[in-house]
């Protein structure tokens, strides 16, 4: 059985520790690019959101480098995502694959696919070692979460440009390496230190600390050298897989911001999985923050979208990005209230759309002007410079 699975950011490390170790052999697909974007562009309906063309461009590089066996995740509710699968078992189909794909369904409602799930593992495996890799795999989701969102608080501050990325990118292949939950725990704590090392951040906490689940960033310095702080929410894929939100955080880190990205993918599952089913989701939740203006679940993240701008607003952020694929109907239903959001809340909200189409240059521009809005609007700096309104209003 060779297994394999669709990209999310640096998932593939975790996922790659579990499956090898209750003994199957793993296919990792190679790194998403524009040509796994276009593979999945032409076999998926045009009208389809990006995660499934993106995904499905993974599994068939996957499959042609020798993967048998493809892990899919599911979901419930109004988003599409929980339909995809069929449409990607038929499109494996109709190119005469016959790779085998297994939906991993969010275990609340669907106890029975959990279920299959749980045999497909065990067949394998004794229970022990399946519980041992879910502990080294979980171990290294933390840690992939960590250095994400030390490094979003901390490239505007780094002492030597790209020095944050060759920390968090060494921290990260000490992860895929360490077979110990202690040598993980190593990585996380040296990798930690040397973020902070190479920056000038102060202590390290929360920028976010109403986020479910992780709880890591760095504050940076208040007073007149502080930076201008920018929340990034939005869908999860597209927020948390820099292949296809054009690296959107670094690209802030380098215009010179602060960047909280709360979205996790620990937190996800703490959220989702483990506090949902067993009723024990932490108060006050993305519902409550999103109360005041959407006061129902539309599927996905459009509840979290509202809530964690509304939040970010009251926590003191300069400026949020908001950013969700074409046609993705819950960020539709959340980007239709933003603007509410932000005359209420009193903080700039923008919304980046983003499909197989988007390119750099209009992403920087945009993400430029913005920022530039921020500084003004803030008194603060960008990149160390004074940014101050000249006569027509630019920033300067
Ligand atoms: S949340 Fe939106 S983009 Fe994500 S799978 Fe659902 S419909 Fe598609």
């Amino acid at each position: 059985m060779k297994v394999s699975f669709p990209h999310l950011g640096n998932m593939s490390i975790p996922l790659r520790a579990f499956f090898s170790g209750i003994g199957m052999e793993v296919v990792t697909p190679p790194p998403t690019t524009r040509k796994t974007v276009a593979i999945g562009a032409q076999l998926a309906p045009e009208t389809a959101c990006l995660p499934l063309k993106v995904t499905t461009g993974n599994m068939i590089e996957a499959i042609n480098a020798g993967a048998d066996t493809v892990f899919m995740v599911g979901g419930i509710g109004p988003c599409r995502l929980g339909y995809y699968c069929e449409l990607q078992k038929d499109i494996l189909d109709d190119l005469g694959h016959d790779a085998e794909l297994v939906v991993i369904e969010p275990p609340k409602g669907h106890l029975r696919e959990t279920a299959r799930f749980a045999r497909i593992l065990t067949s394998r495996a004794r229970i022990r070692d399946v519980v041992e890799a879910g502990r080294l795999a979980w171990e290294k989701c933390i840690g992939i979460d960590v250095f994400d969102q030390l490094a979003n608080a901390a490239r505007w501050s780094e002492r030597e440009t790209g020095a944050v990325d060759r920390a968090a990118r060494a921290g990260l292949d000490w992860l895929d390496k360490a077979s110990r939950v202690p040598d993980v725990r190593e990585a996380i704590a040296a990798t930690m230190e040397k973020v902070r090392s190479c920056s000038t951040l102060g202590t390290i906490h929360s920028l976010d600390p109403c986020a479910p689940g992780l709880q890591v960033g760095a504050q940076p310095p208040c007073g007149a050298d502080s930076p201008v702080t920018v929340g990034v929410v939005g869908e999860i894929y597209v927020v948390m897989e820099p292949a296809v939100n054009m690296n959107l955080c670094k690209k802030l880190g380098a215009i010179g911001v602060a960047v909280s990205q709360p979205i996790t993918f620990s937190g996800w599952i703490m959220a989702h999985v483990v506090l949902d089913v067993i009723k024990l989701m932490a108060k006050p939740d993305m519902l409550t923050w999103a109360m005041p203006y959407l006061r129902s679940f539309v599927g996905g993240h459009g509840v979290e979208s509202v809530g964690r701008s509304v939040q970010m607003a009251r926590s003191g952020l300069d400026g949020v990005v908001h950013i969700s694929p074409l046609t993705c109907m819950p960020e539709i239903v959340a980007q239709s209230i933003l603007p509410r959001v932000s005359e209420e809340e009193g903080i700039p909200i923008m919304s980046l759309t983003v499909d197989e189409h988007t390119a750099d240059a209009g992403l920087d521009t945009r993400l430029e002007a913005f920022c530039d809005l921020l500084a003004v609007r803030s008194g603060k700096r960008l990149h160390g410079a004074a940014v101050t309104p000249c006569k027509n209003g630019r920033a300067t």
